[in-house]
């Protein structure tokens, strides 16, 4: 079968689903080559099965409202690869969440979690619940709904899910409770805990923090790092919450955050008081960065705007997928930006990532830069299965060990004749010959 025979075949099977099979494309793309050449491989037919979910769950979520009101909404858990662990993901509620955007996130999820060189296989899940606006006692009620039936489904050794866009702390919480009291037992089935109830110190700041370490291992491949550089981040959630803080702790100047509404900038840059603000604006539920600039008048409004037109030396893209399109490429390029680090799970589009990649900057995946975040995941599960907390200090060094690995993987399986290294290819040939290898040794299954 060629690759245009394969994808055809994917797109045939799964309609209207552009984000899944734009997440397929780009990534069978990169791996055909070693999956080709690998006679094991094509002998069990290894990307046939592994586009497939192995299980997806899709279940009606109803709700009250504090008026007495009765919502519906969708809930979908895909459980999509369980070749080398419990499945493992997290779960987002947001109104654009269907089955495409979670069949996406599921699929590149076995790759970053293979990564990770933890025993971690790939799931996600999520609703297109809209928190905004929601009291915290609609909100729990909304979680108490999705956990009556999502409970059945997941447990310690087999789905571990955890938070994502829309689900932190307080989402967690919610539904680890109600999970425990219908279950009826105390087990590590959900990660991002609260510290004093089963979490990992670090684990909020991980994913962040996870992407700033592997941007500094790439910086250092050109022989520098990040002080007194400028970055452009978008986002203003906890994952660029974390890159704000190590990025600034390192001695690089944030001057941008965004939301849906548009972006701030910033040219002082962001300090302790104004990363601080930022978990305050998030626990408003109200979606809105121009709040920041109301608090911080120095700072710049832009409304229905995107951050990759200011002049900056790195991008970080950290809100969502395809937030970063083939003309913001091209302004990043137009603005000598050298280097853009995915935090967030395929910000930029197909073409967008073509144009990054023939410009030659140092450019690299979500699903290697942010994998940190999930891999810190892994350490809370082995916390819980060990009864014990560790400090701070060794979860960050296990952390910052971890993402080394990672990058060091890239360059293996990512360098280029000229001295150019693709990670994109290198996280996913990586990321794949571990998962393919681990399923041929089961068999048919
Ligand atoms: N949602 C995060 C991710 O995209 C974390 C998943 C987890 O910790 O299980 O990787």
């Amino acid at each position: 079968m060629t690759f245009k025979e394969f994808m055809a075949k994917v797109e045939a099977k799964n309609p209207g689903e552009p984000e899944f099979l734009q997440a397929v494309k780009s990534v069978v793309e990169t791996i055909w080559d070693a999956y080709e050449s690998n006679p094991r491989f094509v002998q069990n037919n290894i990307l046939e099965r592994l586009v497939e979910p192995e299980r997806t769950i899709i279940f009606r979520v109803p709700w009250m409202d504090d008026n007495g009101e009765v919502h519906v909404n969708r809930g979908i858990r895909v459980q999509y690869n369980s070749a080398i662990g419990p499945y493992k993901g997290g779960i987002r509620f947001h109104p654009s969440v269907n089955l495409s955007t979670l069949k996406f996130l599921g699929f590149e999820q076995i790759f970053k979690n293979s990564l990770t060189s933890l025993p971690m296989g790939g799931g996600k899940g999520g609703s297109d619940f809209d928190a905004r606006g929601r009291s915290d006692a609609e909100i729990m009620r909304f979680c108490q709904s999705f956990m009556a039936e999502l409970y059945r489904h997941i447990g310690a050794d087999l789905d571990v899910p955890a938070g994502d866009i829309g689900v932190g702390a307080r989402e967690v919480g919610y539904m680890y409770g109600y999970y425990k009291k219908l279950r009826n037992e105390y087990t590590g089935v959900f990660t991002g805990k609260g510290r004093t109830w089963g979490g990992s110190l670090i684990r909020p700041e991980a994913t962040g923090f996870g992407v700033v370490y592997f941007t500094n291992e790439m910086l250092k491949t050109k022989g520098t790092d990040f002080k007194g550089k400028t970055v452009a981040l978008s986002g203003f959630g906890q994952v660029a919450w974390g890159v704000a803080q190590k990025v600034t702790e390192l001695g690089g100047k944030v001057v941008t955050l965004s939301g849906p509404d548009g972006y701030v900038y910033d040219e002082e840059g962001l300090n302790e008081e104004k990363i601080a603000y930022m978990t305050e604006l998030r626990a408003s539920n109200n979606d809105r960065i121009a709040d920041y600039a109301d608090k911080f008048p120095n700072a710049k409004f832009f409304a229905g705007k995107r951050p990759w037109e200011v002049k900056v030396d790195i991008a970080i893209p950290a809100a969502t997928q395809n937030e970063l399109d083939a003309d913001d490429a091209k302004a990043l390029l137009a603005n000598d930006v050298f280097c853009v680090c995915e935090a967030a799970n395929m910000p930029c589009t197909a073409e967008a990532m073509g144009i990054l990649l023939d410009a030659k900057i140092l450019y690299a995946p979500g699903k290697a830069a942010n994998a940190g975040g999930v891999a810190t995941s892994g350490l809370e599960m082995t916390q819980n299965s060990m009864r014990l907390s560790w400090e701070s200090e060794e979860v960050d060094e296990k952390l910052q060990s971890i993402m080394r690995n990672i990058h060091a993987a890239c360059l293996e399986h990512g360098a280029q004749d000229d001295g150019y290294v693709d990670y994109f290819k290198g996280a996913n040939v990586a990321g794949f010959i571990k998962v393919a290898t681990a399923m041929c040794d089961q068999g048919l299954v």
